[in-house]
């Protein structure tokens, strides 16, 4: 047996979320230097300014991340003077800015804090960075032991940012569920394992009970009690859990039939440029519901699509059963499905595609 601790990040959640970070701040030191996207920064700076006031923090820069999350993005933020003076880093914005803030703390050995300013990813929790080529394609997964030291959501910022992040959230946060207790079906789990598992339940019925209102508030640009429960399951439950499940990275629980779909799909010209990742992954479950044989399950989960709209049909995303034909050998050869309680067959991909359509 040998010795392992578990960190998860803490957080604090409100309309005045930010008036806490003094207390969770200056134990790291002094300065901060904040990374994130435009509009994040936009959304976020007076209220971050305002937080720091005469706290004895200061933010010594406002640095726009790059275009996207990639080592040479990382690496420039790491030559900027005042990110190399700096105590720590404020990572702001949706998944790509906080990923390329994160790899930039993790080279340059400095804590980092997160300030998710949409409700769409579980990048402000997690310990991993997706990171892509220049060229926009995928390149790596970056693990990290730690995740950030606190998370500060401010749900007025998040109630006002475009709904369609929060749209594409929900599907991508109730796949959570379906994905790793699949992949976990009839293993023996340890402690950490164990709590990933059972608590990935919270990302489907939080999802389901707080989903649809959370949406309109949104909408209405109102921080809600349902949008702030919607917004703590996508950004921290799901981020816990994918912590928990992978901890030890030889035996990763997260990732699974949605995922390969949605990524095989990203094979087809323009797919990926025209579709969000979590709209396409919730309908990707109803593919892993029907192959899984759990049609009742798969009922209900649609009624819930309907609901809010997210689809329930493949010509709702655009693609043919011949299309599924076309990527059902990379859905099958996808890494998220390396670990499967089954054999996955292109025969079970098909009919699932089929039946869904008819
Ligand atoms: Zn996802």
């Amino acid at each position: 047996m040998e010795n392992y601790s578990i960190i998860i990040p803490s957080y604090t959640v409100g309309p005045g979320a930010y008036k806490e970070i003094p207390k969770y701040c200056k134990r790291c030191g002094r300065r901060a230097v904040v990374i994130g996207g435009h509009k994040a920064m936009a959304a976020a700076r007076e209220k971050l300014l305002a937080a720091v006031e005469g706290s004895g923090l200061e933010i010594a820069d406002f640095l726009w991340y790059g275009r996207d999350c990639t080592f040479e993005a990382a690496k420039a933020l790491e030559e900027q003077e005042s990110v190399r003076t700096a105590d720590m880093i404020f990572a702001v914005g949706g998944g790509k800015a906080v990923d390329t803030a994160k790899l930039a703390a993790l080279h340059l050995e400095k804590p980092y804090f997160s300030f998710p300013t949409i409700a769409s990813n579980c990048a402000a929790s997690s310990s991993l960075s997706i990171v892509y080529k220049e060229d926009g394609s995928f390149c790596d997964f970056v693990h990290f032991l730690e995740g950030a030291h606190h998370i500060f959501i401010d749900t007025e910022i998040i109630a006002k940012a475009p709904d369609q992040y929060l749209w594409a959230g929900i599907g991508d946060t109730y796949a959570k569920y379906y994905e790793v207790s699949l992949s976990a079906r009839g293993e023996r789990l340890e402690h950490f394992k164990a709590v990933g598992v059972n608590l990935s339940r919270m990302c489907l019925d939080t999802m389901l009970q707080h989903g649809e209102q959370a949406l309109k508030d949104n909408k209405a640009g109102v921080s809600s009690y349902d949008l702030e429960q919607a917004a703590l399951t996508i950004i921290v439950t799901t981020g816990w859990v994918s912590m928990l499940v992978a901890r030890d990275h030889t035996m990763d629980y997260n990732g699974g039939v949605a995922h390969a779909f949605f990524y095989a799909l990203c094979s087809l010209p323009g797919f990926e440029e025209t579709h969000l990742h979590g709209v396409v992954v919730g309908f990707g479950v109803l593919m892993l519901l029907m192959i899984d044989g759990q049609e009742k399950e798969c009922k209900m989960l649609r009624d819930f699509n309907k609901r809010v709209n997210l689809p329930v049909s493949l010509s709702e995303i655009g693609v043919t059963v011949k299309d599924v034909a076309k990527v059902a050998d990379r859905i099958i050869a996808d890494e998220d499905v390396e670990h499967y309680p089954y054999r996955l067959t292109r025969d079970m991909i098909l009919d699932a595609a089929r039946q869904l359509e008819s």
